[in-house]
């Protein structure tokens, strides 16, 4: 497709973004088409502004979903995930998974095909948002889920399949387990190499964004092979590549960390569901397992005003797409009315990988006025006194009329 862009480049572990990037988009299905018009419009006035017109994105869209069914009879054409690989950056909108049968979750596709390995998901307050909780705003928590493993890897064989039937057998005739016959199997492999490399990630994060605190979050005391050496070997990376930069908690005998080194800890789940609640204000980066890491996220997110206006990306070296965290909510579809926060905040998230934090920050600021001025969507309107009902494309406007610099 013709587009006035330049490709980003990674060269020597760096993006080089030109000033015209261009950046695949997917729509996304249900309420993608209102939420993508509406981040787009922010993104574009963000950078204009920001940049006085000297950057601007080259959009080109690609085709997953309903539209990739319609223009190439897959719902993810081989032309989308090459478009991406080759571009680098994307963003897309929610996508359709049937439960039970028909394709599998395209998202989770893009995932395994791009090596996009981290779920990164910055959890943050935005002042005026309603809020479950007492104090929303001591939460400031980037959770970096795995992608790519445990019990996400699709290894799982149905009652009484030929395959479950063989691994039951073989389990306990071999290895004096005991399996009920009757049971579903599923495998949940962790491993060493996609443990550090997501630890890495999440460390060179800490370190760059100067966060105080890297979690390792797991269920090690039940699941000690797993999950458990999921913690060991994240304790190793650090300690193998960052000693320098961090202290542990086992160090510190109670002490106060010295402040020019990140604290490492670890925590067991269940507690850390509890820790989030309780003391928000003592976490600020969390490397977590597959599953762990989903919950953890969504719990997370519902601390600081719901899904709707959680942002989140998909993150490999160097590839990263950034998505709405919410899905395609069928029945409000076409109706210009959800929250389009979730996919402009990842637009800031993605501007900020771009190395344009200027953009990104305003983008920020001016959804964040927007909610102050009480000018939001249904969802929100619906909890807060006072408010002004806005369509999604009106909350666009909003915002953009609330981007300054700063
Ligand atoms: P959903 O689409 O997230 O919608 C569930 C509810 O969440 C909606 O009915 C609505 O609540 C609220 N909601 C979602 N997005 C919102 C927004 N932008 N603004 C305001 N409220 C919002 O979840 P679902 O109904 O379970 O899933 C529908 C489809 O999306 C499924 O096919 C699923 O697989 C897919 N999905 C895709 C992704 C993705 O592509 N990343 C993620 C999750 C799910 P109210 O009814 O209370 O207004």
């Amino acid at each position: 497709m013709a587009h006035l862009g330049a490709k980003i480049e990674f060269k020597d572990g760096k993006l080089l973004v030109p000033d015209n990037p261009v950046i695949p988009f997917i729509e996304g299905d249900g309420v993608g088409p209102d939420v993508w018009r509406a981040a787009r419009r922010v993104i574009d006035a963000a950078v204009e502004r920001a940049y006085r017109g000297s950057r601007k994105v080259a959009w080109q869209e690609v085709y997953a979903g309903d539209k990739g069914n319609e223009r190439y009879g897959t719902p993810l054409p081989e032309e989308t995930i090459e478009a991406i690989r080759q571009y680098i950056v994307g963003i897309k909108g929610p996508l359709t998974t049937p439960v039970g049968g028909g394709y599998r979750s395209l998202n989770v596709s893009l995932r395994q095909r791009l090596d996009l390995f981290a779920c990164v998901r910055p959890v943050r307050y935005l002042s005026g948002t309603p809020s479950p909780v007492k104090r929303p705003e001591l939460v400031d928590i980037t959770v970096f889920r795995e992608n790519t493993e445990d019990v996400y890897a699709g290894i799982e064989w149905s009652k009484g399949s030929p395959e479950a039937r063989e691994i039951i057998d073989f389990l306990n005739a071999r290895l004096s387990t005991s399996i009920r016959t009757d049971s579903g199997v599923g495998i949940k492999p962790i491993s060493e190499t996609a443990t550090k490399r997501l630890v890495r990630m999440a460390m060179e994060y800490a370190i760059a964004n100067h966060k105080k605190v890297v979690t390792l979050v797991h269920k090690g005391n039940i699941m000690k092979f797993t999950e458990g050496a999921f913690r060991d070997w994240g304790y190793e990376v650090i300690r193998d590549e960052f000693r320098d930069k961090v202290v542990f908690e086992s160090e510190l005998n109670g002490d106060v960390p010295p402040s020019d080194k990140v604290l490492v800890n670890d925590r067991i789940a269940d507690s850390m569901f509890q820790q989030i609640l309780l003391r928000p204000s003592e976490y600020s980066v969390l490397a977590v397992p597959n599953l762990i890491g989903d919950f953890i996220s969504d719990a997370l997110a519902a601390q600081v005003g719901g899904l709707g206006m959680a942002p989140g990306s998909n993150v490999g070296i160097p590839t990263a797409i950034f998505e709405a965290t919410h899905g395609t909510a069928p029945k409000y579809a076409g109706q210009d009315k959800v929250n389009p926060s979730s996919l402009i905040l990842s637009g800031a998230m993605m501007l900020d990988y771009l190395g344009w934090g200027e953009a990104a920050s305003m983008i920020r600021k001016g959804v964040e006025k927007a909610i102050l001025d009480k000018q939001v969507t249904y969802d929100l309107a619906r909890q807060m006194e006072g408010s002004t009902l806005l369509k999604c494309s009106e909350f666009a406007e909003a915002v953009v009329e609330r981007l300054v610099q700063t």
